[in-house]
């Protein structure tokens, strides 16, 4: 017997495939009307609606991680996590994110925001030695964070990251973030030494002067002078790897002593008459530089000034905490490394005795010549 239902109203399940045939015709009519414009997006419709949907995770995690540790910016990466919901799942694996790397991470500080200090924050929370140590500058420095932005920068230095086990030196030698007491020199020096072991070149250079001034370590002149002719290898190493011999031009060895700071060129290897490209800074001492030059009410705090050398970006945490130039007194410096580098590349060239500053301040300032003359100040 048939029903009322069976008789006037067509099968819910028959309803349903003949949509499906009538759909499915559509996009064959479609998809053939496309591929008679442009082959290629018969390869890329395909693609997309099968090939990318088939392809396991393991595989998609597998080429997330090598954009993250290949990627040029940041924007390369956060690209690729806007385009569809799984890339934005899978790009957020801490596998993916253990693996990012040093100018993924260089995050600037005009596009500094909540959503980047938490990317940075997640990055870091995979043991991401570059993170931590990238975080931990900004908390320190930037967002006055002391506490938490050394313990991130101390977990860098324990994965042996070598920029952070230098930074951690120049907070001990400065007593950064604590009081003038805080200045432990003895773990200053041994933080460099573990550092320049691993071919960091400011290390070298300030456990060079260490060496040489007998500050935080037994005095000894010869060494010092081994480790600051090793850091200048070191630099020609680095500019020779990051350049091309092909292209070196002939300047670089036909050095001047008087025509530096003009030409962009840096001749902290006049021990070799070489005059090469002054390194490039890393991220996060770009990111202080840009944070308190660019930023309106970014400023260190009353009476705290910048370090002087234009590449670092460092900030003193209490008022006198760095040392200035004992002649002209108008410039300060984190460290020895950074008052050697800014005096070769730039300040020799503006630097004049004042009479009046040593008179206004209580501290000591005495006049001894550093290896490559320029004035120090006792620490
Ligand atoms: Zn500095
Ligand atoms: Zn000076």
């Amino acid at each position: 017997m048939r029903t009322r239902r069976g008789m006037c109203y067509p099968k819910a399940a028959e309803n349903q495939r003949d949509r499906l045939l009538k759909r499915r015709k559509v996009e064959q009519i479609d998809c053939r009307k496309k591929s008679r414009f442009s082959p290629e997006f018969d390869g890329e419709f395909a693609g997309r609606r099968d090939f990318f949907d088939a392809l396991p995770d393991d595989l998609v995690l597998c080429v997330l991680c090598k954009l993250s540790s290949t990627a040029r910016c940041p924007a390369d990466f956060i690209n690729v996590l806007t385009t569809c919901k799984r890339l934005n799942g899978l790009g957020l694996n801490s596998i993916v994110l253990s693996k990012a790397c040093r100018k993924m991470l260089a995050v600037t500080a005009k596009n500094w925001s909540e959503p980047a200090h938490r990317f940075l924050k997640l990055c870091a929370d995979t043991g991401n030695a570059e993170a931590c140590y990238t975080l931990g500058m900004i908390r320190f420095y930037c967002l006055h964070n002391r506490g938490s932005g050394a313990s991130l920068m101390a977990k860098a230095a324990i994965a042996s990251h070598a920029p952070a086990l230098y930074s951690l030196a120049v907070v001990q030698f400065n007593g950064s973030g604590g009081s003038k007491s805080d200045k432990d020199l003895r773990a200053g020096v041994a933080l460099c030494a573990r550092a320049a072991f691993l071919g960091h070149i400011d290390a070298l250079r300030e456990l060079g002067h260490c060496l040489q001034d007998g500050y935080g370590v037994k005095k000894n002149i010869a060494e010092g002078r081994r480790f600051l002719i090793q850091a200048n290898a070191r630099e020609l190493a680095s500019v020779l790897v990051a350049c091309p011999s092909a292209v070196v031009p002939q300047s670089w060895l036909a050095w001047s002593p008087h025509r530096h700071g003009g030409e962009g060129g840096c001749p902290l290897l006049s021990d070799f008459g070489c005059n090469v490209p002054s390194p490039a800074a890393h991220p996060a001492n770009q990111f202080l530089t840009e944070w308190f030059a660019d930023r309106t009410g970014n400023v260190p705090g009353p009476g705290l000034r910048l370090c002087s050398h234009s590449s670092c970006g460092r900030p003193e945490t209490r008022r006198h905490e760095f040392r200035r130039c004992s002649v002209c007194g108008a410039v300060n410096y984190c460290s020895r490394a950074c008052q050697a580098l800014d005096w070769k590349l730039r300040h020799k060239a503006e630097c004049a005795p004042v009479e009046r500053w040593a008179e206004e301040d209580d501290d000591v300032n005495v006049n001894v010549a550093g290896a490559g003359g320029e004035p120090m100040d006792e620490r």
